[in-house]
């Protein structure tokens, strides 16, 4: 969902699932097995839609990674991912104002994932989350380069290109290089980072506490799934828009606390 508007900057929710996670939602749906738990998400929205629905201006619907987040789904032909992105996207085209394909780690899902999207008549974005590294030509986990992958969703159409659930550093590095690449074409960009100290490719190797992500964005005694603070993500979200950014929000380990502090200080920005 994407909410309050700073002028010419949407901003997007937080991550849903650690939220949700972090206030137990099992307990919302105890009928439920733990697999189909975030099925509690749906109903959480279900119990108050007027009061999401005031808070929102856009409703932009998520088209996520058929398989595990961050590892490109090798073992699944294309006309697999095609019928279940088709099939999600039909059953959602009515309701939504955007596609937003998200956490992407490869050129050929979010090939698929933006096709099926555009299918369905709604605007679609794309948002592939990339190694942590802060690297000037930013790649996605696929290890194929982020701008490949715009070059290849330009050729689709779509109206924006996000990068989303790495580091904050490795954010700030792409919206610069996504800018570049996209001067002077009529396409949004974006960015919404995860929350995390240990980042992501540190825990995917299971290097412990190694810490990449920068200490002073963290209580100094964190240890490696802390989330970051809210003013220090908040710095992040202002660097991003400082680059070129119009959409910035939040990924996994990022709640509401960050996004008010993000709303104020872009709207600080905005007011000076
Ligand atoms: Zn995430």
């Amino acid at each position: 969902m994407a909410g309050t508007t700073p002028p010419g900057v949407l901003v997007l929710d937080g991550g849903m699932g650690h939220l949700l996670k972090s206030h137990d939602i099992a307990k919302f749906a105890p009928h439920l097995p733990p697999e189909r738990q975030f099925a509690a998400a749906a109903l959480a929205n279900a119990a108050a839609p007027q009061l999401i629905l005031s808070a929102h201006v856009a409703y932009i619907q998520s088209a996520p990674p058929l398989g595990p987040s961050y590892a490109p789904l090798k073992d699944m032909p294309d006309n697999l991912m095609e019928e279940e992105y088709r099939s999600l996207c039909s059953a959602m085209a009515e309701h939504v104002d955007v596609f937003l394909c998200e956490t992407m780690a490869s050129i050929r899902e979010a090939h698929i994932a933006a096709q099926a999207a555009r299918a369905c008549g709604r605007p679609v974005w794309v948002a592939f989350t990339l190694r942590d590294a802060p690297d000037p030509q930013p790649q996605l986990r696929s290890g194929e380069s982020l701008h490949a992958a715009t070059k290849a969703m330009l050729e689709l159409g779509v109206e924006a290109i996000l990068v989303n659930c790495c580091s904050a550093g490795a954010v700030t590095a792409a919206v610069r290089a996504l800018h570049t690449q996209l001067a002077g074409r009529n396409i949004r960009i974006g960015g919404y980072a995860n929350g995390f100290r240990q980042t992501t490719d540190e825990w995917l190797q299971g290097r412990g506490e190694m810490a990449t992500n920068d200490p002073a964005d963290f209580e100094p005694d964190a240890a490696g799934t802390a989330a970051i603070l809210p003013h220090a993500y908040a710095r992040h979200a202002q660097a991003w828009v400082g680059a070129g950014a119009d959409i910035v929000g939040g990924c996994c380990g990022i709640g509401p606390a960050h996004m008010r502090v993000v709303c104020e200080k872009l709207k600080e920005r905005a007011d000076a």
